[in-house]
């Protein structure tokens, strides 16, 4: 093993990577230069270029040649707030190009203390290995006994051979079978999920990767980084006489009016901050369903078929009455998360992380399911074993909806009974979707593959974009992710660009391209597409910069601008502008991009929304009844602002030139 360079100078990053080839059993440092994380920070924009430089075109997602990266943030472990996900990268098997995927709890610091920006593994294991790693390197172990182990169970062994403080990131059943849904958790069931890179996991025979590290990376400013730090704290003060008022009736009539009225004023992110430290995600349950945010009944429905009785009965305060502890991810301030025990029915638990709201809407408003029960017992069998709440619940969705039109018939099924809001039969089928079994197997890759499998036109109930399960927001409520459920790298995900986000991480006091928004915005202007492909584009390339720090998403949305720039420039000693770093992002976001259009991606024609999504046919009721938006005016407008040809998806070559990717250029126009 090469010995690392500056490692007592280190200014935010260590300045080398680490790569672990499974297949050979080789194991060796890589150093960066200082002009790399100038040029692509760390995080996702690291994990970018690595990938793009050293996984071959046409690749198999499952094969030794696929390579998976777990990065830290550039501001992991500096002392910044809100800055401790790691990110997970590789090529997706749903979806055939490039997938990343993100998780907070304390795995991130502990991987940048063994002294690396950046895990790389390739190859493949025929027996099952873990990884441990420390300030000097790794060892690949045997996995034997750990094989077939939920997510817990995993990190608990590996806890007890290696110690209390090291983290673990590893797989479940749902990975080791190679499902497409899985993914990788950390911090006993948290996840890093869409994209299927658990599967790729799996696939590779890889377990775990279990990070011991202990040194602290170094600052260019320390005092700094601090006084910044106190400073946002200081600004996202929880203490608000508004807190008594909160819950679910007022969600729900908050959600409501959001429904009835032309317009809104901008979404306050004083609220949001203060409904995340309350309830966490769960808060948007009930609103959402109002609103007409939240999926119903596989995007065939809307409130009407599940008003607000039934969707307060999984909104904040039912799930909250079960908390028993709130945490925090590391170095955050807020505290969304929190571990409920639920000792109802016959399948007591006794401690499991609150779910989300992408879960709640998942196996709730999606499936027409209240049963709060039901919910929790399937949020737990997910996060044990490791796979993808919002894809399984699309699947499940798929699955019922097949069903329900004789698609599929209990000679399908092994018998079992599928019906909107069977809660016990969805327990099982997920269940099966897991293990394999029956229709499970048939399921257990997302409904794109299993539409082909199942045939019989039954393409018209998957709902998804590129092979990525739609996410628990429609587009006819923001039709800004219309935009990004078609064109973002990582196609159906919600946590990209959105006139939602716009709104709540105020750009504009930051960024001189960044749109100037108006004080209320009305439903009939959101939904024109003229004019707002840049103002997506520009919320994508700052989430590049969020992802590429490490920075948790909501840390962005919480009360003004959060002060990555600064933080960066203090911990690093660079000067750059924010303007210079919203260009890194848009650098990370066209090199993703071009990722998929060598793969023979155009997301316009591969990646186009199932019609559901923009509401072709419209909903007969609703907010939405008799909406259809205008798709292709959308994509056509976010392709523009990115420079992307229609006919072929590349970016224009003089672009490559300005946003200074000449090996893209010479990849997509040359070789
Ligand atoms: S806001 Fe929530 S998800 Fe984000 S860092 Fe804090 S605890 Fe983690």
């Amino acid at each position: 093993m090469s010995e690392p360079r500056n490692l007592d100078q280190s200014n935010g990053y260590w300045g080398r990577i680490l790569h672990v080839d499974l297949s050979s059993g080789e194991i060796h440092h890589e150093e960066l230069p200082d002009a790399f994380y100038e040029r692509f920070l760390g995080g996702i924009g690291l994990a970018a270029k690595i990938l793009w430089d050293r996984i071959p075109v046409g690749a198999d997602p499952m094969g030794p040649d696929n390579m998976l990266g777990f990065v830290p943030g550039l501001l992991t472990d500096t002392g910044s707030l809100f800055t401790g996900r790691f990110m997970v990268a590789g090529k997706s098997p749903s979806t055939g190009g490039w997938a990343d995927a993100n998780c907070g709890g304390y795995f991130s610091p502990f991987l940048k203390r063994c002294r690396i920006d950046g895990l790389f593994v390739r190859g493949s294991s025929e027996a099952p290995v873990y990884l441990l790693l420390d300030e000097q390197g790794a060892e690949i172990r045997d996995a034997s006994e750990l094989w077939g182990l939920d997510t817990t169970s995993t990190e608990a062994k590996l806890k007890e051979l290696h110690g209390k403080r090291c983290q673990v990131a590893c797989i479940g059943p749902a990975g080791e079978n190679k499902s497409f849904m899985a993914g990788i958790c950390n911090d006993d069931g948290r996840i890093a999920a869409r994209g299927g890179l658990g599967g790729v996991m799996g696939a590779k025979g890889l377990k775990a990767v279990v990070a011991t590290g202990r040194a602290r990376i170094g600052v260019a400013d320390k005092p700094r980084v601090k006084q910044i730090s106190k400073d946002f704290k200081d600004a996202i003060s929880v203490d608000s006489p508004m807190n008594r008022l909160l819950g679910d009736r007022l969600l729900g009539a908050t959600g409501k009016l959001t429904r009835i009225l032309p317009g809104m004023t901008r979404q306050p992110s004083d609220l949001w901050r203060l409904l995340l430290a309350r309830f966490g995600t769960p808060a948007l349950t009930a609103m959402s369903a109002e609103s007409g945010d939240s999926p119903i009944k596989n995007w065939s429905g809307s409130v009407v078929d599940f008003p607000l009785a039934r969707s307060q009965r999984i909104g904040a305060e039912a799930v909250c009455k079960h908390e028993i502890e709130k945490y925090g991810c590391f170095s955050c301030p807020l505290r969304c998360g929190g571990i409920v025990s639920y000792n109802k029915g016959d399948r007591p638990i006794e401690r499991m992380h609150k779910p989300e709201y992408e879960t709640l809407c998942a196996f709730g408003a999606l499936l027409l399911n209240d049963d709060l029960g039901s919910l929790f017992v399937l949020n737990d069998l997910c996060n044990q074993a490791g796979i993808d709440t919002i894809s399984t619940g699309a699947t499940v969705a798929f699955a019922i909806e097949c069903f329900e039109e004789g698609l599929l018939t209990t000679a399908d099924t092994d018998g079992l009974v599928l019906h909107w809001g069977a809660s016990a039969a969805i327990i099982t089928l997920v269940e099966r979707i897991i293990a394999r079994e029956g229709i499970g197997d048939v399921l257990a890759d997302g409904v794109k593959k299993a539409s082909e499998r199942i045939g019989k036109g039954s393409d018209r109930f998957a709902v998804h974009s590129g092979g990525m399960e739609a996410p628990m927001h429609d587009a006819k409520f923001d039709p800004g992710y219309l935009a990004t459920y078609t064109c973002e790298p990582g196609p159906g995900r919600h946590t990209i660009s959105a006139f939602t986000y716009l709104e709540l991480q105020v750009l504009e006091k930051q960024f001189s391209r960044a749109p100037k928004l108006p004080p209320i915005a009305f439903k009939r202007s959101k939904n024109k597409p003229q004019g707002k492909g840049e103002m997506l584009a520009v919320d994508s390339f700052y989430k590049m910069i969020v992802d590429a720090t490490g920075a948790c998403f909501f840390g962005t949305q919480v009360g003004g601008p959060l002060p990555m720039v600064e933080w960066m420039n203090a911990a690093t000693g660079w000067t750059l502008s924010a303007d210079q770093y919203l260009q890194v992002g848009e650098r990370i976001h066209q090199l993703r991009h071009a990722f998929n259009v060598r793969e023979g991606i155009n997301p316009a024609r591969d990646c186009r929304p199932h019609p559901r999504l923009y509401g072709d046919p419209p909903l007969a009721s609703g907010p939405f009844r008799n909406t259809t938006l205008d798709a292709d005016g959308f994509i056509r407008e976010y392709y523009r602002a990115m420079h992307w040809d229609p006919e072929t998806g590349r970016t224009e070559k003089a672009h490559l030139a300005e946003v200074e990717l000449p090996e893209v250029a010479q990849a997509l126009y040359e070789d």
